[in-house]
């Protein structure tokens, strides 16, 4: 389903979940949480986005010109913005399903969206229904997903590629996260990847920080 006919005139749209509107320097920008891209916004944009601040709408209560419609679009695009009668994360695998076909130079293995903290910027914090199930990858899961990003690979491989290893706290489901390292390693050691871990720190143990250390592993600590 294209993107145009999914959004047709009559359509109710609201702001993605995973959107946080970050001010700089006079600019307005929105970081997408899960596809952790920024992005920053021109005035039609903006006033698309913060129109939808107050709630859903059609979306010809949004586009008047050429130029609105043109700017959500890209929003859309970028799944910043999603009709209200749809499961969002179905929304985001068709993002991603679209740009398959291109090569990759990283691919996130988001193996939970648990954590034991609880940061205040953090998706976890602001933006799940209180009864939102947290969910944990399994290593069937995780190892299809390393093939599918190895196999998505061109054959230029003196690039180097990154998989990062990200969450939620992604040590919460340890034994995936362990078992995908060693994966990578065993399974793929003629490609020339970099394997990286994004984690709070609270839960490295040390039979975690041997194999992080055995498999050169990246490791970037981030919490607040
Ligand atoms: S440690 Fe990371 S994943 Fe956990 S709550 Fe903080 S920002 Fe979110």
């Amino acid at each position: 389903m294209s993107l145009e006919l999914r959004f047709n005139g009559e359509k109710k749209v609201r702001n993605s979940r995973f959107s946080f509107s970050i001010f700089s320097f006079a600019r307005q920008y929105l970081y997408h949480s899960l596809f952790m891209a920024i992005t920053e916004l021109d005035s039609f944009q903006k006033e698309i986005y913060n129109r939808l601040c107050k709630g859903e709408c059609k979306v010809n209560e949004l586009i008047f010109t050429e130029e609105s419609k043109k700017a959500f679009e890209r929003l859309a695009r970028k799944g910043l913005i999603i009709a209200s009668d749809v499961d969002e994360p179905d929304v985001l695998r068709d993002i991603f399903r679209n740009s398959l076909g291109t090569d990759f130079a990283l691919m996130y293995l988001l193996v939970t969206d648990s954590c034991n903290l609880r940061c205040k910027y953090c998706f976890i914090e602001t933006t799940l229904p209180k009864d939102h199930k947290f969910s944990l990858m399994t290593e069937e899961t995780a190892k299809e997903g390393i093939d599918l990003f190895i196999r998505n690979l061109t054959t230029n491989d003196n690039i180097k590629r990154n998989i990062c290893i990200y969450g939620g706290e992604p040590l919460i489901n340890r034994e995936v996260v362990h078992k995908s390292i060693e994966y990578i390693r065993q399974s793929y050691s003629d490609k020339n990847l970099n394997i990286q871990l994004i984690t709070n720190g609270t839960l490295i143990s040390p039979e975690t920080a041997k194999i992080l250390a055995e498999n050169r592993v990246d490791i970037a600590v981030s919490f607040l």
